[in-house]
């Protein structure tokens, strides 16, 4: 396998419109490597019968701007992301480009996430960019949707699930014997809101396992904000969220809730 260079400043547009990059797009993600959509995708195809058919009927519901690049930084076990931009536009960073070893169920994760934002569920975005739990809030409000929605391509998302929920059991120090609970403030909502996701996804895929104790481990610890979770797993239970409204106002109650604010808005 060849490696794949980004898209250059002289290279077509990877939107797609025949201009060169320079005179496109180059500065609507300035500060990453860009690549080409076939580029990223064609490895994929070719590997995931289930990504094919996903790719085929579900690409098309995309209308803004999609961009590809490459992740740098922090939290490694985190192989795909996705962004879009107040103004609208689209980008999913990968780890490896091309995808060598992330799962495509993962990759049609992050472009269902984009979809649904498009489809004009609620995102929320920070107001202070230094500050990155809002994926949090719309992970909360999207990933039992998206866990739904991809079932349907006979995608294993039971076995991402059971993944996700160990990775962020690891990442918050639930397996290490954790000494104390967190006390700043962002820190805990960022805590409440991870258990509340776990629980919220476990109802809707109905799994019953017990993954890694989460619970017990969480009600041990950390009490206090279990607590607070449970009252906000209650709200979301009753409002059933299956409507555009009923999101939006889950979403409205928590921001107020844990008086968010000020930190997070919604579009
Ligand atoms: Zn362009
Ligand atoms: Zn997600």
């Amino acid at each position: 396998m060849k490696t794949l260079k980004p898209v250059g400043r002289n290279d077509e547009c990877p939107c797609g419109s025949n201009k060169k990059f320079k005179n496109c797009c180059l500065g609507v993600f300035p500060d990453e490597k860009i690549f080409y959509e076939k580029d990223v995708i064609s490895i994929i195809l070719e590997k995931s019968p289930q990504f094919k058919r996903y790719y085929e009927e579900k690409r098309k519901r995309i209308h803004n701007k999609l961009f590809w690049a490459i992740k740098r930084n922090s939290t490694p076990h985190i192989k795909c992301r996705n962004g879009t931009k107040p103004s609208g536009e689209h980008i999913i960073w990968l780890k490896e480009i091309p995808p060598k070893t992330i799962k495509p169920s993962v990759i049609a994760h992050e472009m269902e996430h984009i979809i649904l934002v498009e489809e004009g569920y609620p995102y929320t975005f920070p107001r202070n960019t230094a500050i990155n739990f809002s994926s949090f809030v719309n992970s909360l409000l999207q990933d039992p949707l998206i866990y739904r929605r991809l079932e349907k391509y006979d995608f294993d998302v039971k076995n991402d699930y059971i993944k996700n929920i160990e990775q962020l059991c690891e990442e918050l120090g639930f397996s290490n014997s954790p000494q104390k609970a967190p006390t700043e403030e962002l820190e805990k909502i960022k805590w409440i809101l991870v258990y509340t996701q776990a629980n919220l996804i476990k109802e809707n895929l109905s799994i019953k396992e017990d993954i890694c104790s989460f619970n017990e481990l969480f009600n041990k610890y950390y009490k206090e904000i279990a607590e607070e979770g449970d009252r906000l797993i209650e709200v979301i239970q009753e409002m059933g969220f299956s409507t555009i409204e009923e999101q939006n106002e889950l979403l409205k109650h928590i921001l107020k809730k844990y008086n968010l604010e000020s930190i997070l808005f919604i579009i």
